[in-house]
């Protein structure tokens, strides 16, 4: 058994090797998603290349999407947070996303956004892994 002062450096160690795996994922997504947009806005007639974002379409706070990449749309940083007509801003934005994107990819994303997903970290090992080929596939 572990001693008390043992135990608890255990459980911080885990603690960040899971965050660290956390931000690992959060970066090689974002990356992912602009990858697959072709490192454009994809807002419709945008066409921006600099200042791209990686948005969430359903929140990132939600763990079952978070690495989802089908939740995942390459805007610039205007059409990510900064303009009033913005993702992050306007409810007629998220209404073109959704025609964007179509009911049948929304509809995929929403019904898992509703699942809870407790991540272990091989999973989360796995995935990063599963993402570098990916990257380095391109
Ligand atoms: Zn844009």
């Amino acid at each position: 058994m572990f001693k008390k002062g043992k135990w608890r450096k255990a459980v911080k160690k885990a603690k960040t090797e899971r965050k660290k795996l956390r931000d690992q994922l959060d970066k090689l997504w974002a990356v992912i998603v602009k990858q697959r947009a072709g490192n454009v806005c994809e807002y419709l007639g945008c066409n921006k290349i600099t200042y791209l974002n990686s948005h969430h379409i359903f929140g990132k706070m939600n763990l079952a999407t978070r690495w989802d990449l089908e939740n995942g749309l390459c805007l610039c940083c205007g059409h990510h947070t900064l303009n009033t007509f913005s993702a992050h801003q306007s409810p007629a934005f998220e209404d073109w996303i959704k025609e964007h994107i179509g009911k049948e990819r929304y509809r995929r994303i929403e019904a898992r956004s509703y699942t809870i997903k407790k991540w272990t970290i091989e999973e989360l090992k796995a995935l990063v892994e599963e993402f570098k080929k990916e990257i380095n596939s391109e």
